[in-house]
């Protein structure tokens, strides 16, 4: 890439206060990205990095999709901004209406935010004003499970079960309890679905006997636990949970962040695992990354429930942000859906599944791995520790970097989940750079 920026013209980098980053580490040799396109990014020494987890799980269609950039500079020459509270603009009606035709037929409504925590944050209000809505005000505690990851805001940091994300504040919500989460010893290496495990679903139902079932308002799951190191849910796991669900008359939610728009090789988690929620949470590939957006999926029953408690000229719904459903997001999020279906790129998703899970497995004879797990186009590989648990995890990203491959890692979790539009030789090429880096990493 002769015409790739090669340096940053910055002058310092202590203004900017890093998310999620040792941030004195990074500025000592900060690992800045200039450019990206389709499956690489490039650093500022000029370096190739192959991006082996689409970003942060953003960007299916691969980066730089010109068609979505050409779509929000039209769209801003156009109509840069439109005020959403009692106004509107064509593009949220069109892009909501394509997004609920990709989910079960019931659902029917999304409304829109400008990120994942949003949209958890959004659930958990719109649960709790269903739930008054229809006389049960009393149904106001929430469910959730270890190693869950619901976004950074205080009522998905409550609902989360990352210890770290919630131990270094302190003041969470009340009212939320967690149960287990499904990895056990015996699914070690488990592809797919592990065959153990349906029975943790059962805390649900405890949970609820002790509690009290008329108190609960909703659990909330991600169909797989992404951001812990891809937690496959066990065979009979989210049936289990969707009847616990009914038998207690509380709400499900599917935070389908990560595995919404085509992770799971169908539109939504939904559809593989054939568990119909109640509410379905969304952000990163609505946008394939372009644009921050998400979204909050309601089934009729829902939306009419809220919307019908008030008159017809009252707001139903108190809540919204300045920019939920900003003009050039909807335009990022219409031009990426048109990509998704033109493109077919779930079915490629599909197709790719099986190469991409035994490239995966390939890892599990690797001396410093300890679990490898996945399913659809989305993996986990766990590193023993060494030292405090996530400091090998930790020099494994930075190393893989410098070798050319971006992982994302949470703790000892390296989690690899290419773009749809991969072929076969950037798996390989994914596969042979973490190979690679473990070797010298021994
Ligand atoms: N929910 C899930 C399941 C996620 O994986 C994430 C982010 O990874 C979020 C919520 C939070 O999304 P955001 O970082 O866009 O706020």
């Amino acid at each position: 890439m002769s015409d790739t920026a090669m340096s940053y013209d910055v002058n310092s980098l202590e203004a900017h206060w890093m998310p999620f980053s040792a941030n004195r580490d990074f500025k000592k040799n900060p690992r800045m990205v200039v450019k990206s396109e389709g499956m690489y990014m490039w650093d500022y020494k000029g370096g190739q990095v192959i991006d082996g987890s689409s970003a942060l799980f953003c960007t299916p269609a691969g980066h730089g999709r010109r068609e979505i950039a050409e779509a929000v500079y039209n769209q801003m020459l156009n109509n840069d901004y439109a005020p959403h509270f009692q106004l509107g603009h064509p593009g949220s009606f069109e892009l909501a209406e394509r997004v609920c035709r990709l989910l079960p037929d019931d659902f029917n409504h999304l409304f829109f935010t400008n990120s994942g925590s949003e949209s958890v944050e959004t659930a958990i209000k719109v649960i709790l004003a269903y739930q008054r809505a229809r006389g049960e005000a009393q149904r106001n505690r929430l469910i959730s499970r270890e190693r869950a990851y619901h976004g950074v805001n205080m009522g998905g940091v409550s609902l989360a079960g990352m210890v770290r994300n919630r131990e270094t504040f302190g003041l969470t919500l009340p009212n939320i309890s967690l149960i287990r989460h499904t990895w056990t010893e015996d699914q070690r290496f488990s592809k797919g679905q592990p065959k153990t495990g349906a029975e943790l679903a059962m805390d649900l139902d405890r949970i609820a006997e002790n509690l009290g079932g008329s108190t609960l308002a909703a659990v909330f799951i991600e169909p797989v636990a992404g951001s812990t190191g891809t937690l496959v849910p066990p065979v009979g796991y989210l049936e289990k949970i969707r009847e616990i669900c009914d038998k207690h008359g509380m709400l499900l939610v599917f935070d389908e962040v990560i595995t919404g728009f085509g992770r799971m090789g169908t539109p939504f988690a939904t559809q593989k695992f054939n568990v119909k929620p109640d509410i379905i949470t969304m952000a990163k590939a609505l946008t394939n990354g372009a644009i921050p957006m998400g979204g909050v999926a309601v089934t009729d029953e829902i939306y009419d429930t809220v919307t019908n408690a008030a008159p017809e000229n009252a707001i139903e719904f108190f809540h919204g942000y300045t920019y939920s459903a900003h003009p050039a997001a909807c335009a990022a999020g219409i031009a990426t859906q048109k990509i998704y279906e033109t493109e077919g790129l779930f079915e490629n998703a599909a197709a790719l599944e099986p190469y991409f899970l035994d490239a995966i497995f390939s890892l599990q004879d690797h001396p410093m791995v300890a679990d490898v797990r996945g399913i659809g186009m989305m993996g986990g590989i766990e590193v023993h520790p060494e030292g405090a648990p996530g400091k090998r995890g930790g020099e494994l990203q930075k190393k893989m970097f410098w070798n050319g491959l971006h992982v994302k890692w949470t703790g000892d979790n390296g989690i690899i989940a290419p773009a749809f539009v991969a072929e076969r030789k950037h798996i390989d090429e994914i596969i042979d750079k973490f190979r690679k880096t473990l070797d010298q990493m021994m």
